[in-house]
């Protein structure tokens, strides 16, 4: 879809716990340790991460990703391969936490009228 993506874990560093091959991953739209005083208040860009696709790191248009700091980056999904949630999950990766972002920071609440300009 862009630079973030989903996708099945098919090889994994010796210090990597908490996932194993074969099991679903989102990436969000940052790569980062998510463990420095940065990633835990939720500051982008994360002191020990980055972009994707940018200074030698690959980005999600590649059938293969090498997620740099893949502890603190990947999350599991709780669903197959061949989930028909697939396509829902992926906006974990970016859009809609963009979109709960700017209605958290905007103040929207369950009165407000949100309107947007595309
Ligand atoms: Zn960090």
């Amino acid at each position: 879809m862009g630079h973030e993506f989903l996708g099945v874990v098919e090889d994994l560093g010796a210090d990597l716990s908490g996932l194993k091959r074969g099991d679903v991953v989102v990436a969000p739209f940052m790569w980062a340790d998510n463990t420095c005083d940065f990633c835990a208040e939720g500051l982008p860009p994360p002191r020990h991460g980055g972009q994707w696709g940018v200074h030698a790191v690959d980005g999600g248009q590649g059938e293969t990703v090498r997620v740099p700091q893949a502890q603190g980056t990947l999350v599991k999904l709780p669903v197959g391969e061949d989930s028909a949630l697939l396509p829902s999950l992926l906006t974990l990766s970016d859009v809609f936490c963009t979109g709960h972002h700017c209605a958290v920071t905007a103040g929207v609440g369950p009165r407000t009228s949100v309107i947007g300009d595309r």
